[in-house]
């Protein structure tokens, strides 16, 4: 795609729009910026952008601001039935993602992780594996690094290995990566997406421009991910908790083992006691891992040894700290139902679980089998407690507690030797928080003042 003098329009500066306009202008586009944001909401993006000869428009979007450009690149957090995109795409002017964009300038291949749950661990698990055996390997995307800041590492021998969201695949056409990956697809985002199946299909679009050559990774054990394997053209490989795959990844006799070919030799590729990972839903994560990385051609032993030295990803089921016998767990990133369900089944019982924040038009009540086997006690905060406490009445003993802070001083004080304090809220946080990760942190410095261990883990 030839950039110079085209002029190119980024909807949305969050990190990937930032990155997106510098590149554009680093490659002789003529950019501009349009965020809803006040110019004094984006006051530490707009000097860089202008000094760089991008230009800013702040507070809303134009409508003529749309209208006189080549190409319109939207970042992900910004809905694609947004009035002025819908106008401008009628008009026939193309509207693409950035992960779209990059993908058109990154050399070498292209490994893309998706799912419901388990991004981020699986797409940072699978970069180690790579690493291990010595690849040339580079880790972006959905992740926290835009995948243009990846582009200049690239070369014809590198692996990107990205995680990539439901939002940026929406929008992409081109975007083909040589071994895709779906852990699950379970709910979350139907408020933006509408509908389940809607957002089952953007997630296949993770596969769209694969053909017979590329490899597809599917989770055996999950319904409508397993589905997708009827829709595509490239030669699938699965992996299972449940049992053996024809070709893929699963555990057998304590071990995770692979198998490269239906009827070939079965490998073994590490003892599961050697995952240090909490919960069998980071088993499917490693299994997954495993997949892709064997189908890039890291040797077993590396990969073990990868995977044998991990530690759970910050705000991901992360150990903090234990207090009188009493074990504290963040599990910030647990922003859907189906996440902080994985995260209590990982803990036999006994536990006092934080739920809530701002609702995602979620069901609560999928929880109840959970609550009632493994849970003491739930502590609500945010605005989503009342939804909750309705609908998991008589389920558990229910303490509102309104703030991270009261919820955390309760469950401490409510908490015996032997019990786990866990955050996985299965709501967003941006009621009351900036972000996940700001939760996770407000969550892990209440628990470490009250612990006074004093030193941040
Ligand atoms: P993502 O990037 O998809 O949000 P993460 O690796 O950040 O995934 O994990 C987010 C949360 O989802 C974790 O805190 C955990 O509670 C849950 N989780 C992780 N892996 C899985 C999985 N394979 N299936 C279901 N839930 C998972």
């Amino acid at each position: 795609m030839e950039l110079k003098g085209k002029k190119v329009l980024v909807v949305g500066l969050g990190k990937s729009g930032l990155a997106a306009a510098l590149f554009l202008r680093q490659r002789g586009a003529q950019v501009t910026v349009s965020d809803m944001r006040s110019a004094a909401a984006l006051a530490r993006e707009i000097p860089a952008l202008l000094e760089q000869g991008v230009m800013v428009e702040s507070g809303g979007h134009g409508l003529l601001t749309f209208r006189r450009q080549d190409l319109i690149v939207v970042s992900p957090g910004v809905p694609l039935d947004t009035p002025e995109l819908v106008q401008v795409k009628a008009f026939g002017l193309p509207v693409i993602g950035e992960l779209e964009l990059a993908a058109q300038f990154l050399k070498g291949n292209i490994l893309a992780i998706t799912g419901s749950n388990g991004k981020t661990t699986t797409t940072v698990l699978t970069g180690e594996c790579l690493i291990a055996a010595g690849l040339p390997t580079l880790v972006g995307g959905n992740i926290g690094v835009p995948v243009v800041d990846l582009i200049a590492k690239t070369s014809d021998k590198s692996w990107s290995v990205l995680e990539v969201s439901s939002f940026q695949l929406e929008s992409t056409r081109l975007f083909h990566p040589r071994i895709a990956v779906i852990l699950n697809i379970t709910p979350d985002h139907l408020d933006r997406h509408g509908t389940f199946e809607k957002y089952a299909l953007a997630k296949e679009r993770i596969f769209a421009a694969q053909g017979a050559g590329d490899f597809l990774v599917l989770n055996a054990d999950s319904r409508r991910s397993s589905e997708a394997a009827s829709r595509s053209l490239a030669t699938v490989y699965w992996f299972s908790l449940e049992g053996a795959v024809e070709r893929g990844a699963w555990v057998k006799d304590g071990q995770v083992v692979f198998r490269a070919a239906a009827g070939g030799p079965v490998e073994s590729i590490l003892p599961l006691v050697e995952i240090p990972l909490k919960g069998s839903h980071n088993v499917e994560n490693v299994l997954a891992a495993v997949c892709a990385a064997r189908l890039v051609g890291a040797p077993p032993a590396a990969i073990a040894k990868a995977i044998g030295a991990f530690r759970a990803v910050e705000h991901r089921l992360e150990y903090v700290a234990t207090a009188n016998g009493v074990e504290f767990y963040n599990d910030s990133k647990a922003t859907n139902v189906d996440a902080a369900a994985k995260a209590i089944a990982a803990f036999p019982g006994c536990i006092h679980l934080i739920l809530g924040g701002k609702d995602k038009n979620s069901n609560y009540a999928d929880l109840s089998d959970l609550l009632r086997k493994r849970v003491k006690a739930v502590y609500t905060i945010g605005s989503a407690a009342v939804k909750i406490e309705t609908q998991i009445r008589g389920m558990v003993h229910v303490v509102p507690c309104e703030t991270l802070e009261k919820a955390v001083a309760t469950a401490s004080r409510a908490a015996h030797p032997g019990d786990v304090v866990l955050l996985s809220p299965a709501c967003s946080s941006f009621d009351q928080f900036e972000s996940y990760e700001h939760r996770g942190k407000v969550f892990k410095d209440l628990v470490l003042e009250r612990t006074e261990i004093g030193e941040r883990g």
